[in-house]
């Protein structure tokens, strides 16, 4: 992967950012994906956002050997601290789990009063994401499930908005799967689903041979529920 080639997962992330954004880009490494949009000319202004020295040095160099830094600022910082208020109106963060995900831009909220669309890809636990963005009035716009090089990654688009109505009542499911991917399910969701309905098989056969504690028995509870709620959801659409 490079900035003229991205990897199809940060390709589908790049494919949300709407043309002419002003970007945020946290956790960018490289700096890959703001250099290809730059390069295509889809983007006027971003920023590139690391904590680590060494990636930080190495989205510099390589937005310098780019020729970007007109249209390019590298930041050294945590989160949405690099941003300062009004500078951009969409983020990225890609490649990082959801819960980390979640609290940068928790942390950041008061970063985020000019920034109108946000595109997250989680590596995983993309449900902490939706409810984060329930929670904090985003309203879930587009979502993509692709696997590349035998992992399955998720793409969430996110504006401000109604949060509900993706959810179409279905909010536990919807939650825990995302409501536009159970809609229209790929071999990819297909795939993810029964993957993790096998492992939280094997999860509740281990607790059903464990002490039962209180906790066991809400564990117990808690995957029971989410075999039968996602096994029914696939039996639906593959029927
Ligand atoms: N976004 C790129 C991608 O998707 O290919 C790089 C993903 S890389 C796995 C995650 C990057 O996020 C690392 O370079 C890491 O240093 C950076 N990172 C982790 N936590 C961060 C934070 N709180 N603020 C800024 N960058 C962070």
């Amino acid at each position: 992967m490079n900035s003229e080639k991205l990897s199809a997962r940060l390709n589908t992330v790049a494919k949300y950012v709407a043309k002419g954004a002003r970007l945020a880009d946290i956790g960018s490494d490289h700096a890959y994906l703001p250099c290809y949009l730059a390069k295509n000319n889809e983007i006027v202004f971003a920023i590139a956002g690391e904590v680590a020295v060494g990636p930080y040095q190495s989205a510099q160099r390589h937005v310098v050997a780019e020729g970007l830094s007109e249209v390019i600022s590298v930041r050294l910082g945590d989160g949405l601290e690099v941003i300062q208020p009004g500078e951009v109106d969409c983020i990225t963060i890609a490649g990082m789990g959801g819960a980390l995900i979640t609290s940068i831009l928790e942390k950041g909220k008061e970063k985020l009063g000019s920034v109108t669309r946000l595109i997250l890809q989680p590596n995983i636990s993309a449900e902490t994401i939706r409810k984060w963005l329930i929670e904090n009035g985003w309203e879930l716009i587009a979502e993509e499930i692709l696997e590349e090089d035998g992992k399955i990654y998720e793409v969430l688009t996110a504006e401000k908005g109604n949060v509900l109505r993706p959810y179409r009542g279905n909010l536990e499911l919807g939650v825990l799967v995302g409501p536009y991917l159970v809609e229209n399910q790929t071999n990819a969701f297909y795939k993810k689903w029964t993957a993790e309905i096998d492992n939280w098989q094997r999860i509740l056969m281990q607790l059903n041979e464990a002490v039962q504690t209180p906790e066991t028995l809400d564990k117990k509870r808690e995957l029971t529920n989410k075999i039968h709620l996602v096994k029914e959801a696939l039996k639906n659409e593959n029927a």
